[in-house]
């Protein structure tokens, strides 16, 4: 979905992107006649993310590859996994190997709520639904809240994935800090009303920015007084290098709020195991929507989780990972100031996995074309558009620090300085 037309109201006045279009063409003749495939218009206008296209192209093994945010392999526990896995199959296999409530495994919720209300989110287990990825909350989330022409309050720019997850009820994704600025408290001309707000606070993809707990309270006072949830997306928020981030939104307002928390930067992505937390009768409707969704998340990784928390894996990986990415951030920050910064600004990001830059507007660079001189140099990042529902800023680009070992960083810059030079001088 395009940031244009995520800011369609009108679900039928969103044209079928030529990808898709070809697609269903082709589709069509592989059964005889493409007047067999009737795709419902909004499924049919969804596109593929820009961002994983751009991947596609940054693959290349010479490429330093500064575009996708995976997590560090490094960072696996992979002996830990290979017990624990080995234990749960011995202990619990017909468990283990059988479908489970749709809830999540009983443990598994008791361990996350008992974390959560140790970091200060008193949470009950029946507040918590376990879901396969933090993506598919935002995916059930979307379903649950959105309306045809209803609206959403999003920082721009934000996380693809959430958009995503939100465009097949094509709502209109409204800047928050606009929002904020204006000081209105609903806007009658949304049509289906403001369903709520979409943020991640701490360390954002892309832009690395964490909310301060000034700005977090004054917005939760502006969300009360609009009636509106928060979905308080935060993946990144164990991945701290300095200092642990300011308190959640749902520990300053726990009745407004939905935590989507994952293991999946923590532990491994592959085992696709996230949660919501939030009040029951939320969770309780997120979690009839999850049942018709998947059943459940599946029962195996839910075990070997809840084998990792109890046996204290979990807690000593947790600095063990903050260690990788704070060495790969603290190596990259040097390397830019050392060759980027008669071309760009940035913020030093105080954690997760991303530095978002803005190219000097006096030096006249755009990241698009820059990504083609990068790419001719052999270095890859991705540029910032994509991640804009609004008004894009073409000078914006996203650095991942999460991949690349400390050792590559200065190469890293050098050849994206050698690139701006090119861009310069074409
Ligand atoms: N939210 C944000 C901000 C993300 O960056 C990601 C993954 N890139 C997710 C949610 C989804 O993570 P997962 O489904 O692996 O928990």
């Amino acid at each position: 979905m395009t940031a244009a037309a995520l800011r369609q109201t009108d679900l039928h006045s969103l044209p079928a992107p030529p990808s898709v279009a070809v697609a269903v063409q082709e589709a069509g003749r592989r059964v005889g006649s493409s007047a067999d495939w009737h795709f419902a218009p909004a499924a049919a206008a969804l596109e593929g993310s820009a961002i994983r296209e751009i991947l596609k192209v940054t693959e290349q093994a010479a490429v330093l590859s500064f575009a996708g945010g995976l997590p560090n392999p490094a960072a696996f526990p992979v002996e830990a996994l290979r017990a624990s896995t080995a234990r749960v199959l011995a202990d619990d296999a017909s468990g283990a190997l059988q479908y489970g409530p749709t809830e999540g495994y009983g443990p598994l919720r008791e361990l996350v709520a008992a974390r959560l209300s140790a970091a200060g989110q008193p949470t009950t287990p029946a507040e918590v639904l376990i879901t396969t990825g933090s993506q598919q909350a935002l995916d059930l989330i979307g379903k649950a809240f959105l309306v045809p022409g209803g609206a959403l309050l999003a920082r721009n720019p934000t996380y693809l994935g959430a958009l995503q997850a939100f465009a097949l009820q094509t709502p209109r994704v409204i800047d928050l800090d606009a929002w904020i600025d204006t000081g209105i408290r609903r806007a009658p001309q949304l049509g289906g009303g403001l369903a709520f707000c979409y943020l991640t606070p701490n360390f954002a993809n892309p832009d690395g920015a964490t909310m301060p707990t000034d700005v977090r309270r004054a917005l939760l006072a502006r969300l009360d007084d609009a009636g509106m949830p928060l979905v308080e997306d935060d993946p990144y928020g164990e991945l701290w290098s300095d200092a642990p981030p300011p308190p959640a939104c749902r520990a300053l307002a726990p009745q407004r709020t939905l935590y989507l928390g994952s293991f999946s930067k923590v532990l491994a992505p592959g085992l696709r195991v996230g949660y919501v937390a939030g009040p029951r009768l939320a969770i309780e409707l997120l979690t009839r929507l999850k049942q018709a969704a998947d059943l459940h998340t599946p029962s195996l990784n839910q075990r070997i989780i809840a084998a990792l928390i109890e046996d204290g894996t979990l807690d000593r990986q947790l600095p063990v990972v903050r260690a990788i990415y704070q060495r790969q951030r603290n190596a990259l920050l040097a390397a830019m100031d050392r060759h980027l910064s008669r071309f760009a600004t940035w913020e030093a990001t105080k954690g997760g996995m991303f530095v978002w830059v803005t190219l000097r507007p006096d030096s006249g660079l755009e990241a698009k074309s820059l990504f083609e001189c990068a790419l001719a140099r052999q270095v890859a990042f991705v540029p910032g558009a994509p991640f804009y529902f609004a008004a894009p800023d073409p000078r914006t680009l996203r650095l991942a620090f999460s991949t690349l070992p400390a050792a590559c960083m200065d190469e890293g810059m050098a050849r994206l300085s050698a690139a701006c030079e090119d861009a310069l001088a074409r």
